[in-house]
């Protein structure tokens, strides 16, 4: 049973995501928990809590199919001591959304050096972060997301991600999300049937495949190894339809969100319809 939704918009209120999710036939989706690119906003209504929880029900989406993604200004590595404390801070905020939500995942980029640290100093930061958020709060697994490895951004490789779970100390509520689009352009080959099993048995040893909380469905402007982050309609990039159409047969991906954040959002119902077709008919 695969999971193939996309990252639908909250505009309006984080209570219309599910009817937007429902609206392109996704049986999964992605959220922001408010406005990514403010770092504060308003409390939650018990209006919008109550709403949302009720159209969930109504389109069938559980926690295991609902994965959201924090704020792009949230550096959870971020060397300034000052700076690191207002993303800490806008995190929680983040967590203790999700939990208002009844939502069991929360999805964000491990955190960028700036340059001004080396790798394992901003590493170690960032797990610092973690432990502090997962500490004040209950429930919600903290789900890192792999990157491309632009600019000074970590978690481009399975051994940064490693690093960061090996020094958190709650083990169940960390977990990792795999950009199909981030990891080709960080360098692994998703593209050949070799290099996506090589991929995957890498990760299984290096991380372990129990900490796959999700996934993010794209194509890759770029090639492989560019460290470019350039998101392509699924069949028109670098990557190609044959990456998806072993993921959507791979019961390893089974029962977990399966994310498109790909350009063209009125394209999505197609996508999602497509991938489903590719899970189906071995021809296609
Ligand atoms: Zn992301
Ligand atoms: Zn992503």
């Amino acid at each position: 049973m695969k999971y193939v939704g996309a990252h639908v918009s909250i505009s309006g209120g984080v209570e219309n995501a599910p009817v937007n999710a429902y609206r392109i036939g996704a049986k999964s989706f992605a959220l922001f928990t408010k406005n990514q690119r403010q770092w504060v906003a308003a409390p939650y209504s018990a209006e919008n809590m109550e709403r949302f929880h009720q159209r969930c029900q109504e389109f069938g989406y559980t926690a295991d199919q609902i994965l959201p993604h924090d704020s792009y200004l949230i550096n959870l590595g971020n060397p300034d001591k000052e700076a690191l404390e207002k993303s800490r801070s806008a995190f929680l905020d983040e967590m203790l959304r999700c939990e208002q939500l009844g939502l069991k995942l929360l999805n964000f980029h491990p955190g960028s050096s700036l340059k001004k640290v080396s790798e394992e100093e901003c590493l170690t930061i960032i797990a610092e972060s973690i432990n502090i958020t997962l500490d004040k709060t209950k429930s919600v697994c903290a789900v890192l997301e792999n990157t491309a490895g632009q600019g000074s951004n970590l978690g481009y490789t399975f051994e940064q991600l490693a690093y960061i779970i090996d020094k958190v100390e709650d083990k169940d509520r960390i977990g990792v999300c795999i950009d199909t689009c981030h990891a080709f352009a960080a360098g692994y080959d998703l593209k050949s049937e070799n290099g996506f099993q090589e991929t995957f048995e890498h990760f299984n040893e290096v991380i372990g495949l129990k900490y796959l909380k999700g996934m993010h469905l794209n194509d890759s402007k770029k090639g492989q190894g560019s460290h470019v982050d350039r998101h392509e309609v699924l069949g028109k990039g670098e990557l190609g339809i044959e990456t998806f159409r072993r993921i959507m047969r791979d019961p390893r991906f089974d029962r977990m969100p399966l994310i498109l954040e790909t350009p063209d959002e009125e394209n999505w119902a197609e996508e999602i319809k497509m991938l489903y077709k590719l899970e189906e008919h071995k021809s296609l």
